[in-house]
């Protein structure tokens, strides 16, 4: 027998059937699609949620310190120590709740392992777990893995607001878990403290779980506050909080989120994340430590500088034929197209990047059935020049 032959699927000289690999009918991620066709054509990326912008420098010097401190093996598989208290810090400075850093944080790679590993965590085969429409991309295909159905409730339009008596239809015994997200991609809605009361009645002498992801917190606009689910009585006990470094220190690439819950829920989640990725990088966990000790403005200040984008995308568009829906939070703009096309999401996406070189984000692939209003993701998270040259464009369509 030679090499050749030999595949993994055993299927012979044919090589292994790609269709019978794990979630491979969710094809490439529309993220990873938009960001390579951008760069393939040159056009302007508004796609990908990413910014333009530098993390603070008082951030990287930390983190340019840390690498030299000896820091280069495993960081203990929770987190650092003085990163997970310093976690529990804002979490008490800036909501006002109690967490124990020991027993109630794990640092982990990115919000998506946060997520995964949740998920992992408490759903078994046949256990439903409620997706609110249109959602992120990576929590399907989690519950998918885990074996559980993922049963898909719309948001109600325009507003994206959670709309309770669907909701309270399609809860049932078989629901272990319920995923919210707010501030929301793709809208930038936000869920408010009454939203929360009622998901905690609706969900009460239930068994099922919450997961918040709540990795845009510090990009709340127009004065409005992030309502956590960790404030929330009834639920705060069943819920895992989901939060990310890269979103709100202007560092997506360095892969650094953090699950917030209950002991007995943040034993569940390690069980996962010590055979997903262990623990994650020491030297930027260290420096994220040292930067929040100083209290840093920037945190606080994020919001009212991309509130700022967010307002000059849209003057900038005003006059084109698109339709801003509001925003109120996140690094995302919905804009309705329907007085320019009638066409699907993904085709208008497609003729958009094709004829006017803007790249931006369709929302079917964030929804079990495509949504019935013209919409497409923007990211403002953009230099005045980048937004400029994006509008120009848009104006044209
Ligand atoms: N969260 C980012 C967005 O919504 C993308 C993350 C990713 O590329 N996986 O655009």
């Amino acid at each position: 027998m030679t090499r050749d032959t030999v595949t993994p699927s055993g299927g012979g000289s044919a090589g292994p059937d790609p269709s019978r690999f794990k979630l491979s009918h969710h094809g490439t991620t529309i993220f990873t699609v938009m960001s390579r066709l951008a760069a393939e054509k040159g056009a302007v990326n508004l796609g990908q949620g990413f910014p333009d912008f530098e993390p603070p420098p008082q951030l990287l010097e930390s983190v340019a310190r840390q690498l030299g401190a000896r820091h280069n093996q495993y960081a203990p598989m929770a987190g650092v120590p003085s990163l997970l208290e310093q976690i529990a810090m804002r979490l008490e400075a800036r909501y006002g709740v109690t967490v124990d850093p020991e027993t109630q944080v794990t640092v982990t790679a990115g919000a998506t392992e946060a997520i995964f590993c949740a998920i992992q965590a408490v759903v078994h085969a046949g256990d439903e777990v409620i997706l609110l429409d249109p959602c992120f991309d990576c929590y399907a295909p989690a519950v998918e893995l885990a074996g559980g159905r993922a049963v898909r409730v719309p948001l109600a339009l325009p507003g994206f607001g959670i709309d309770f008596a669907l909701l309270s239809g399609a809860v049932t015994s078989r629901t272990r878990l319920v995923v919210v997200n707010t501030p929301h991609n793709p809208s930038g809605a936000l869920v408010t403290g009454g939203d929360w009361s009622r998901l905690a009645t609706l969900l009460e002498g239930t068994g099922a779980y919450v997961l918040s992801d709540e990795v845009y917190d510090h990009l709340v606009y127009d004065g409005r506050r992030h309502a956590t689910v960790l404030g929330v009585p009834g639920l705060r006990e069943r819920a895992f909080a989901v939060f990310s470094f890269g979103k709100v220190c202007n560092a997506t690439g360095w892969k650094i989120g953090y699950c917030v819950a209950p002991a007995a829920l943040t034993e569940a989640v390690r069980n996962i994340h010590q055979y997903v990725t262990f623990s994650v990088s020491a030297p930027v966990q260290w420096g994220l430590a040292d930067f929040l000790a100083t209290r840093p403005p920037f945190l606080d200040d994020i919001a009212a500088f991309y509130q700022g984008r967010r307002d000059r995308f849209a003057a900038l568009v005003a006059d084109s034929r698109f339709t801003l829906v509001p925003s109120a939070g996140t690094y995302f703009q919905l804009l309705d197209y329907s007085r320019i096309s009638d066409r699907p999401d993904v085709e208008f996406c497609s003729d958009l990047i094709d004829r006017h070189g803007v790249v931006a984000i369709p929302l079917s692939p964030f929804c079990e059935s495509p949504p019935a209003a013209r919409l497409l993701r923007f990211c403002f998270a953009k230099s005045d020049e980048t937004l400029q040259a994006a509008a120009e464009r848009l104006r044209r369509a």
